[in-house]
């Protein structure tokens, strides 16, 4: 990667730890006089061969709905990722922080903002993977941003990876990605109707009280999640569309992004 992406390492600061990721750490830093967000990626957990080339595209994809991958620096271990810096952490513990203060537009336009930044990836033909409230993040004016689009495919960790084990996000996967790891938009949206979910319970694990394998089985029994107390009919008949077996049967994130604002 010998282009205008690979950053200066004179250009970058680095600042406090932020959290631990997937990856490796993830620290507060700066960049060209922004606040920024580094991933640092410990070489164990990332097929790192393989992301270099991913990297490129993944810093075209541009939209205010998307946390920007500003550069990465590869050249040197731990490759590192610079990304746009989001004060309010992430959307899973948002919600869970301010439960009980979430009016109905709130929580609304906050589905509204994940839908557009989908809507712009399903354009551009990329799929997520792993969207979640935990793969959101939440700006300084409480904006949602899509974050961590596409990374699932280089994590190394096995558990992680396959459908029978621990880490695997179970809870917003479609039947068909548990059943033969066939992702697309389609089961990014089934993954968005779980976000709704989380959304309208103020930040709870979905199925909470169940374990992976006997989520699948009720799945596979047809049985879904229920309304959240705080959604409209309106927004549980949305979420029991993405959550069709079938993925034809489910809508579009453009189609959805054209029924959300009218409720
Ligand atoms: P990964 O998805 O690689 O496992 P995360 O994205 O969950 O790692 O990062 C770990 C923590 O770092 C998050 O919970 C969040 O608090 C913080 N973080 C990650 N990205 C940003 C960002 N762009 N701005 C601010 N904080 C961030």
């Amino acid at each position: 990667l010998t282009d205008q992406w690979e950053l200066d390492p004179e250009e970058l600061t680095f600042g406090r730890e932020l959290g631990s990721g997937q990856f490796g750490l993830v620290l507060e830093g700066r960049w060209r006089d922004s606040k920024v967000a580094v991933k640092t990626i410990r070489e164990e957990c990332m097929s790192d061969e393989d992301f270099k080339e991913e990297a490129r595209i993944m810093m075209r994809l541009s939209h205010c709905k998307l946390v920007q991958l500003y550069a990465v620096h590869t050249q040197r271990s731990p490759m590192c990722l610079v990304f746009e810096f989001m004060d309010n952490g992430c959307l899973s513990d948002y919600l869970r922080a301010r439960k009980g203060h979430f009016s109905q537009d709130t929580m609304l336009s906050m589905c509204m903002d994940v839908s557009e930044g989908m809507a712009y990836l399903e354009n551009c033909n990329f799929i997520h993977r792993d969207l979640a409230a935990r793969n959101c993040l939440v700006s300084k004016n409480n904006e949602v941003k899509v974050s961590d689009f596409g990374m699932t495919r280089f994590v190394l960790d096995d558990q992680y990876t396959s459908s029978q084990c621990s880490k695997f996000p179970v809870r917003w996967s479609a039947p068909e990605v548990i059943k033969f790891s066939k992702f697309s938009s389609k089961s990014d949206i089934w993954s968005f109707g779980v976000l709704m979910w989380e959304v309208y319970n103020e930040g709870r694990l979905p199925y909470e009280n169940h374990s992976n394998v006997e989520v699948v089985e009720s799945l596979s029994k047809g049985l879904r999640l229920l309304k959240p107390r705080l959604a409209p009919e309106a927004i549980h008949r949305l979420m029991e569309w993405c959550w069709k077996e079938k993925p034809e049967d489910r809508p579009s994130f453009a189609l959805l992004l054209r029924e959300l604002p009218s409720l």
